[in-house]
């Protein structure tokens, strides 16, 4: 079942794309937890998507339930590091969810986690990763990059280059990249398109440093997008023009 007609009909541009969801997309604005409403929001977009047949990987965040370098700083008690891993076991509870989501729409999903919880997910290994994505297995890719000090921007990057997907898709609670926050400044421009450099040079709140710079290392394009609108899920999977595309 198909949410537009004109999506019904368009061809995927895209094979495989990992699909980057923040933690906000767990919850309602300005609130903390989950919201399974707000899951299954994205799940029944993400499940409309993949029934073109495009693989999908989503790497998943943890800000709804825990940062770690904002946690650690509140608790002086907390070492940093450990503060981290909080976010990234955060991610992992985000991910049970989306899972249960998507599999009560009728989904074949796979939770996959890059530090080991073993009793509820299998461990990340980038060869069974791409096998589950090769069986039309939606991967929701949990514990961002196992290691602390950096975000989940960076574990979509590093996922996607490593299963060669074609674009990373970040999903956003805004249409795309502006000149300034668009929340603050009613007269910000929406960009179509820019350069790694234009994001580096005009200091724009895409994605961490780290990320955009593995990006623009092996020119894998970023389309930031609005996943709250109905049907963008769907469009950015089949490449079609929303959001704001950055590329070489
Ligand atoms: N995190 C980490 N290593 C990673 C990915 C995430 O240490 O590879 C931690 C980090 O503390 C981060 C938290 O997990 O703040 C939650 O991820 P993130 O902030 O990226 O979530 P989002 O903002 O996308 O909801």
């Amino acid at each position: 079942m198909m949410a537009e007609s004109t999506q019904a009909a368009a061809a995927p541009k895209y094979r495989r794309v990992v699909l980057k969801i923040s933690g906000e997309g767990f919850v309602h604005p300005g609130e903390r937890g989950i919201a399974m409403d707000a899951v299954l929001h994205i799940a029944r977009q993400t499940y409309h998507a993949a029934q073109h047949g495009v693989q999908i990987a989503i790497v998943i965040g943890g800000g709804n339930i825990l940062r770690g370098a904002q946690f650690s700083s509140g608790n002086s008690c907390v070492h940093e590091a450990t503060a981290h891993y909080m976010g990234m076991l955060a991610t992992v509870i985000n991910g049970l969810a989306l899972q249960d989501a998507l599999e009560s729409l009728g989904c074949d999903t796979r939770l996959m986690t890059a530090i080991r919880t073993d009793g509820v997910a299998e461990p990340y290994i980038r060869r069974r990763a791409r096998r589950h994505l090769e069986k039309g297995r939606i991967v929701i890719l949990a514990g961002g990059t196992g290691s602390p000090f950096v975000t989940t921007d960076t574990a979509a990057a590093q996922r996607a280059l490593e299963l060669e997907a074609e674009v990373l898709l970040k999903a956003t609670r805004v249409d795309g990249v502006f000149s300034d926050d668009p929340e603050k400044n009613p007269h910000a421009m929406l960009y179509s398109e820019l350069s790694y450099d234009d994001v580096r040079r005009q200091n724009l709140r895409v994605m961490d440093h780290e990320a955009i710079t593995k990006c623009d290392e092996y020119e894998l394009p970023i389309l930031v997008f609005n996943f709250r609108k109905d049907g963008n899920i769907e469009d950015a999977v089949l490449g079609q023009r929303v959001g704001t595309l950055i590329h070489e």
